[in-house]
């Protein structure tokens, strides 16, 4: 349960998305422009916004950096076009995570679940045990085993591997993989490559892999597809 900011000037797809949420027991408040949706961040205090990107009086991309100079809350952002390149940047500039429209309520559910697992997490200093599915990484002793069988990494994999982990179920692009856990901007085929010899320690099948998912253009994302509810 989250109270939720709703930023739609789309009056079917704001009902739609608001009866989808208040269904499953959120608490929700809804603006039809970008500036109103500004204030009520300020003066409400969400703990998720849902933001689309077409909006009638300022760009999504812009309103994102204006949210982003005042608040650090969550925010995934909502676009009709199915743009790789601009999902990148959105991740990039400090979107949480995206939803493609038309979307789900599942959908909507398991990426709002995600990203406030995710906010609750980094309110917790503490590196604790990760679980996805049946891989189990410990960031205090940095190791890592699937279904109970340690994995042999290399210092990057691991590092890769928990930082993945400890975003579970959001995809993350390559290039906040490099600024992250190398601390550097280039070369994307640095992540790839370690990527693929992670994949090939997890035991992943390239074609119908289980847990490194990788979405074309956009990211990667670990999720355990034989333990999640959402396969
Ligand atoms: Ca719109």
């Amino acid at each position: 349960m989250a109270h939720v900011l709703v930023i739609e000037d789309d009056p079917g797809i704001r009902s739609a998305v608001i009866r989808a949420l208040t269904a499953r027991g959120h608490a929700v408040d809804s603006t039809t422009t970008g500036l109103d949706g500004l204030q009520h961040i300020l003066s409400g205090d969400p703990e998720v916004v849902i933001l689309d990107l077409g909006l009638p009086d300022v760009p999504g991309e812009r309103l994102l950096g204006m949210i982003r100079s005042v608040s650090q809350v969550p925010i995934i952002v909502a676009t009709a076009r199915d743009d790789e390149e601009l999902i990148v940047r959105l991740l990039d500039e400090g979107a949480d995570d995206y939803l493609v429209k038309p979307y789900s309520p599942e959908q909507l559910e398991a990426r709002l679940r995600a990203v406030l697992r995710r906010a609750a997490a980094a309110a917790d200093p503490t590196p604790a045990a990760v679980t996805v599915g049946g891989l189990e990484i410990d960031p205090a002793r940095r190791t890592a085993s699937v279904d109970g069988a340690p994995l042999d990494l290399t210092r990057l994999e691991f590092d890769v591997l928990a930082y993945l982990a400890a975003n579970p179920g959001r995809v993350v692009s390559r290039k906040e993989l490099l600024r992250e856990v190398w601390q550097r901007t280039d070369s994307a085929r640095t992540v790839d490559v370690h990527l693929s010899w992670l994949r090939r320690k997890l035991g992943d099948d390239l074609d119908d892999p289980r847990f490194i998912h990788v979405h074309r253009g956009v990211g990667v994302l670990l999720e355990d597809s034989v333990a999640s509810p959402d396969a």
